[in-house]
């Protein structure tokens, strides 16, 4: 069966780092029973510039039809002045609104060559490998009422609406207990039910589905402040965290910073799945287009690279190909071969040298 992989570069590194991803995906299809078909499209500032708005019907259409999307970044000071819908990020909200992305994967894994470069002690974060799964299409980013009311007298109101539903709940907390499955057999559930009545909700579904369905799962609940705390005091404790969009966006960014560099970071975004191959797919790196190294081959490709490697776990179902893009990353990185990124800036390599590194580790080990 041949599968097929949209490629979106976007804006500044995106293009660089994605022709990396390019390679790897040429490398598969010519050395494994890996068929796939890419193609290529415009996303975020690269599309405005050409069909004046950042994503088109058309591209639109090609996501929709596509088994996994690869996303390279979008966004930089040339679209500033765009007007609020057409910005490049709107782009990449449509394609999460339109296909139904509403489960966000993040993995925190720290390679062993860059245990030294986390701000945390090496023992803290050694061997860590940890995922959250953050609700990404509802919670407070989405709920009505929203905006800022005139009060008078020199006083506004501004407002959110915190708001979400058992089956919201119910999907989110499915797809992090699979995984669990998968993994180490927990789930942290993290909300806030001492203050906030959609935490009591939260927890009382997550733990009503856990009852129902997954009850060979451990599954604990902790609170988001405290959550927060523990993954800075002791990550290697969690193994999957299932939580909302507001505190999963700020667990995330914690835990993302454990393992050290931007450039190192994959993410995905996923829909409805049928026995844990999900059926619309989103995967990126988190960082964004870098303008201020856009150009330079500077930029470290590896985030990409690794997301690519989820989609061949969540996507293709190719869980030992996926083990072994990451364990070609992981010798390179163990050769001493790094960008500048995650270098101490006296010797570094480039983003093309990068991707040819772990194109030649992946013919050494295979
Ligand atoms: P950024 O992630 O682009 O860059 C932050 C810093 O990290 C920069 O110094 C950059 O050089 C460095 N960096 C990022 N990725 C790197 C890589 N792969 N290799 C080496 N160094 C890397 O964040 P920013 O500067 O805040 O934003 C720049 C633009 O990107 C903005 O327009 C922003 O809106 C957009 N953005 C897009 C996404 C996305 O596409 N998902 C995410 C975040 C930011």
């Amino acid at each position: 069966m041949t599968n097929k992989i949209l490629i979106l570069p976007g804006d500044g590194i995106g293009p660089e780092v994605m022709q990396e991803v390019d390679k790897v995906i040429d490398w598969f299809n010519k050395n494994k029973d890996f068929k796939a078909e890419t193609e290529y499209d415009l996303v975020g500032g690269a599309s405005y510039d050409t069909n004046k708005t950042s994503i088109s019907d058309s591209t639109m259409t090609l996501a929709k039809k596509a088994d996994a999307i690869l996303l390279g970044a979008v966004g930089g000071p040339k679209w500033d002045k765009v007007e609020y819908e057409n910005r490049p990020e709107a782009g990449l909200l449509r394609l999460r609104k339109d296909l139904d992305l509403f489960a966000n994967l993040r993995p925190a894994t720290c390679f062993s060559a860059l245990s030294g470069s986390s701000a945390l002690k090496k023992e803290v974060i050694e061997d860590l490998d940890i995922l959250i799964v953050r609700e990404l299409t509802g919670g407070i980013y989405f709920g009505e009422p929203r905006g800022i009311e005139d009060l008078g007298n020199n006083n506004r109101r501004g407002i959110n609406t915190q708001v979400y539903e058992t089956w919201e709940i119910h999907r989110i907390a499915k797809v992090a207990f699979e995984l669990a499955r998968k993994r180490n057999n927990k789930v942290t559930s993290s909300e806030k039910r001492n203050v906030m009545e959609s935490g009591l909700l939260w927890y009382e579904e997550v733990k009503r589905i856990h009852e129902d369905k997954y009850s060979d799962v451990q599954l604990e609940h902790m609170l988001a402040d405290n959550c927060g705390m523990q993954l800075v005091r002791w990550p290697k404790q969690f193994d999957v965290i299932v939580t909302d969009n507001l505190f999963g966006d700020i667990l995330s960014d914690v835990a993302a910073m454990l393992t050290g560099s931007l450039g190192m970071l994959p993410s995905a975004s996923l829909g409805e799945s049928e026995e844990s191959i999900f059926k619309s797919a989103l995967y990126e790196p988190v960082h964004g287009s870098a303008p201020d190294i856009a150009g330079k081959a500077l930029a470290n490709p590896i985030a990409s690279i690794l997301s690519f490697s989820m989609s061949l776990k969540y996507s293709f179902n190719r869980q030992e190909d996926s083990d072994l893009l990451e364990k070609a990353v992981s010798n390179v990185l163990n050769k001493g071969l790094r960008t500048k990124d995650i270098s101490d800036g006296s010797k570094y390599i480039s983003t093309n040298e990068m991707g040819e590194s772990i194109i030649q580790e992946l013919n050494n080990i295979s």
